[in-house]
């Protein structure tokens, strides 16, 4: 059965310091069972001191991104294997501002895709419409055409090595969420869509979580949708209070 899962994806946000007394407080206000898995995604250059403070813990430590190739003259990248050696086996791929600010295309993030899938790591991949493709009712297409050109060519095997994100851009950092019944809609819809191309036990066990200014005072609704199995929260991440608050909504 899928699991419930809250990631926190703290973006440039927290130096080493403040990583550190992020990454206390949760340690301290954790409940001893969770009811989700919990991930929380720090800058590249606070990984290995998060990996490190949170070993024996709950929270595992996830990538916000990687390279696809496995090294070589890249200046300024990080690969599969060198989030390895500092004890992360989780990546964030897809986000839609790597998307937007980057360039990321389906084509390259079906690239990354492969490279984390082969060194055995976790795959976050996010995917959603924009506010112009939704006002044009071309939101189905659009996470359609994405998730059929960044990951739907992975082997069935290694589906239980991915969690997808739904991550309307028109909701991220701007205060406005998806309704419960829309986030609904798109992960039944996608939960459609993977039971028909890898069937429906696995289309069962992909946990499919929703981002898009999830706060404590509205997580319990969005995550109380039959489809929707948890959250990625950027802004209310960088709070401890409100992001176990999140991490507890679940009933
Ligand atoms: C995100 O960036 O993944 C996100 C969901 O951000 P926020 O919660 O701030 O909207």
């Amino acid at each position: 059965m899928r699991k419930n899962i809250v990631a926190g994806n703290w973006k440039m946000n927290n130096d080493l310091a403040e990583t550190q007394e992020l990454l206390s407080h949760l340690k301290m206000q954790l409940v001893k069972e969770p009811k989700a898995d919990v991930y929380v995604a720090p800058s590249y250059i606070s990984l290995f001191s998060a990996f490190e403070s949170l070993k024996g813990t709950a929270i595992e430590v996830a990538a916000q991104n990687m390279h696809f190739a496995e090294k070589g003259a890249y200046t300024g990248e990080i690969s599969a294997k060198m989030l390895k050696s500092v004890g992360v086996k989780t990546v964030i791929l897809g986000h839609s501002e790597r998307r937007a600010y980057f360039n990321e295309t389906d084509e390259l993030l079906a690239k990354k895709v492969d490279a984390a899938l082969e060194n055995e790591m976790t795959v976050i991949f996010c995917f959603g419409e924009e506010l112009k493709d939704r006002k044009a009712d071309q939101h189905f297409e659009v996470v359609k055409n994405q998730l059929e050109n960044g990951l739907f060519h992975i082997s069935k095997d290694a589906c239980k090595n991915v969690i997808l994100a739904y991550e309307p851009v028109w909701a991220i950092g701007t205060g406005e969420t998806a309704s419960p019944e829309q986030a609904q809609e798109i992960h039944a819809y996608v939960r459609k869509m993977l039971t028909e191309k890898f069937g429906e036990t696995i289309a069962q066990d992909v946990s499919i979580l929703y981002g898009g200014s999830v706060k404590p005072d509205n997580a319990k609704d969005i995550f109380g949708k039959e489809d929707v199995d948890g959250g990625l929260i950027g802004g209310a991440s960088l709070n401890a209070v409100d992001f176990l608050a999140i991490v507890n909504s679940f009933e």
